[in-house]
Parts: structure tokens; sequence; C-alpha cells
């Protein structure tokens, strides 16, 4: 049969117009709440903060939730709340954004990178235990893609050697693990609001606990480690106030506060159509040999951040990045998540990492593909995607 002409070889894309990986939905009532809050006495750190923060809170099944400007704040205030300081270790996977790695380098601390599994690229609990020393002060699991990692067996380590167990849960807002919600299943549970995330604020993240002294202690860094704020000073009628310890100004604003609280009121709804998404993709790769979507484990709810699928080099002639750049010309905006932590360069160089250090998520990395996975995708949307990758791979087809 005649292989296919490929957009990249000058034939007709799937799409003319580039189909994104992820997209904020915005409708009238998160436009009607922001508008509301710009006529309020309050831009602020005013009353839709606390609204927010209590519905965050109902939402991840635990009694705190402390607003921050964003998720790399919510893990920053976390290794804060916990005392990670120079000379300290934080075990922490590779396979995951940055941020869950700088948040331990920020306080001078070190991030120990441990591997995944291979099927799931998710933390794998023997690595965890593997590489843990009396240094150890804090370990910290990503939630990859929105599936949740195996608390069980990572809080049993956690509890033995009694460390605290940090979950990084930018990707599975609305997820659960054996029933019980994501923000509920480590002592500090990190959420990102970006607007490719579940739940848009612009920017934004939150830190969720079931601890009200980890919560204090968050609440005092997010505003310049100053002990009461604006309005609890105005209530009651004081002027004073005392810098206690050193924060920063990570405030998330009531203006943001609005739009997360009728954003969250849909996040039920999205995680839905992210799951039915996944579905029809995974109905139709089940007849493409060369493209492998990760294993998805019988106890949890995935969320769906991203739908993350390993190519099969075997079978295709062509590298990743010829299958991306393939895509990309057909109109499908895939992505990569992620290069492996370790390997970025400010780690190789500060912190001594290299290649070999993490060698399942290494060769992961090499055929990871991150396809288009948003609510707003129609099924038009999600059939486009499915045509083009296998137009792609017909074309590279050994
Ligand atoms: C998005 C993300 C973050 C950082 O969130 P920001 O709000 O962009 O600072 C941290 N960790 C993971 C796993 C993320 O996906």
């Amino acid at each position: 049969m005649a292989k296919p002409q490929l957009a990249i070889d000058g034939g007709t894309p799937v799409r003319t117009r580039l189909l994104p990986y992820g997209r904020q939905t915005i409708e009238d009532d998160d436009i009607a709440a922001v508008t509301e809050t710009l006529r309020s006495d309050w831009l602020t750190t005013g009353p839709k903060v606390c609204e927010f923060e209590r519905a965050l809170a109902a939402v991840a099944g635990t009694s705190h939730a402390v607003a921050v400007s964003t998720g790399t704040a919510a893990l920053h205030a976390a290794m804060y709340a916990l005392g990670v300081g120079p000379g300290d270790e934080v075990v922490v996977t590779t396979m995951t954004f940055a941020a869950s790695a700088n948040c331990a380098a920020f306080l001078g601390a070190k991030p120990v990178f441990v591997d995944v599994e291979p099927d799931t690229l998710l933390i794998d609990p023997k690595q965890v235990e593997a590489h843990i020393t009396p240094r150890t002060k804090a370990v910290i699991a990503v939630d990859y893609a929105g599936h949740p990692c195996d608390y069980d067996a990572l809080e049993a380590i956690a509890v033995a050697r009694g460390l605290p167990l940090v979950d990084d849960a930018c990707h599975a807002i609305g997820g659960s693990y054996r029933g019980k919600p994501i923000g509920s299943l480590a002592l500090l549970n990190a959420f990102s609001f970006h607007p490719v995330k579940h739940v848009a604020t612009g920017e934004g993240g939150a830190v969720t606990t079931s601890d009200a002294e980890l919560a204090r202690r968050m609440r005092l860094f997010r505003n310049h480690g100053i002990t009461t704020d604006f309005r609890e000073r105005a209530v009651q009628g004081a002027f004073a106030y005392e810098m206690v310890d050193l924060g920063y100004n990570y405030r998330l604003s009531d203006i943001q506060c609005a739009l997360g609280i009728t954003q969250l009121a849909k996040l039920q709804a999205s995680v839905a159509r992210r799951q039915a998404i996944a579905r029809q993709y995974d109905k139709a790769f089940r007849e493409n040999p060369a493209v492998k979507p990760l294993a998805v484990r019988s106890d949890v709810s995935h969320a769906y951040h991203l739908y993350a699928v390993q190519l099969d080099l075997d079978a295709l002639t062509a590298d990743r990045a010829t299958v991306f750049r393939a895509l990309r010309a057909e109109g499908i905006g895939v992505n990569v998540h992620y290069m492996p932590v370790h390997l970025h360069p400010f780690y190789q160089n500060k912190f001594g990492t290299a290649r070999g250090l993490c060698p399942v998520a290494e060769a992961a990395y090499d055929r990871l593909l991150s396809l288009p996975m948003f609510p707003a995708m129609t099924d038009a949307d999600v059939a486009d995607v499915v045509e083009a990758v296998g137009k792609v791979c017909k074309a590279y087809r050994r």
C-alpha cells in the first residue's frame, strides 16, 4: 500500500490550525466572577482567598488549603514548612517539571533524583527506599500525567523512616487513589493553577494539608514572614505587625481566587471529559503497534493532565524528534514531558548529576510524546489527532 504524503514532505496537513496540547476553558461565569471582584473593595487578600481555600480543601478532602502565587511557590512553601535547609537531601522523581526539584535547591538542600517505573513513569517506591540516607529530610512524589502514585507503598516507606511525604499534585487535581482524593494523600500536597493545568487562575498555586501548624507556617511564608495579614489587622484595629522569619510575597490575589472558585466548581466535569478523551485515544491506539500509551493502575482515578505515549522506535524508521516535527506539520501540537530533571545543565553543573543516573527515565525520554489533552477538545479534534498519528506512523513504518 502506498505510504501517505506527510505535510512535512509537502503533503496536505490533517489540520490547518494547530491544535494545542493543552488549553484553559474560560466561560461567562468565570468572567462574571472576575468582573464582580474587580468592582469590589478587595483586589488581593480579601474574602475570595478564604472562599477559594475552603473550596479547595473540600475538593482535596482535607482541612487546610493555603493559596499562593504559583505551583512553584507552593512547592517552595512546602519545603519551608518542613524546615528543609542546607545539608539536607530531598528525594524526588526525575520524570517531572524542574520546579519539583528546584524547591529543595531554593533552600540550599540537595535534590536526590530517583528513577521511575517503566510502564507508568511514576516514582518507583523501591528506588525511593534505596536513596534514603541520614540526611534525607523529605520525599517528593509527582503524579505524573495525572496518575496518582502508589501512596500506600510510599507512605509505608516514609512512616518507617519518619520522613514527611510531599505530593507534587500539579498534574492530578480531581484524581484519586483507592478512593481517596488527590490533595489528601501526602502530608503536603502542591497544586498549580497555570492555564494548561485543570484549574486556571492565570498564575496560581496552593498547598493542602491536614496539619494546622504546617498550614500556619506556609501562611507566614507567603506573606513576608509577617504574623498577621492586612485584613486581620483591620479587623483587630491594630497597626503593628511583626516579621518573625524571612518570607516572600507569594500571595494569590482575590481576582485570581474569584476565577479559581468558578473553575473549581467545574473540575469534576472537566476531569470526566479528559477521561472520555483518554478512552478514545486508548481504543484508537490499541491497533497501532508503534504507539504505547502509559499503563493505568486499576485502583486509581486518573486526572489526565497529559496523555503521554511512548513510541516503539523499533517499529519506526524515524526517531522521536522526526515524529514530533511530522505531527506538528500535520497541525497537532504535540509536546514532550519531560526531559528528566537530572539531565538539565543546572543539575549536571551544580549537583554533578549525569546520564546513567536514572536509566528507565532516560530511555523513556527518547520515546515520549504528549498528545493534545484538554476538556474543550471536540470528538472531531480527537479524531484529527488519531488520524495524524496513524498517518505519521504509517509513513515511517519499518
Ligand atoms: C506546572 C508544574 C509545576 C509548577 O507550577 P507553576 O504554577 O507553573 O509554577 C510544578 N510541578 C509540576 C509537576 C508541574 O506540572
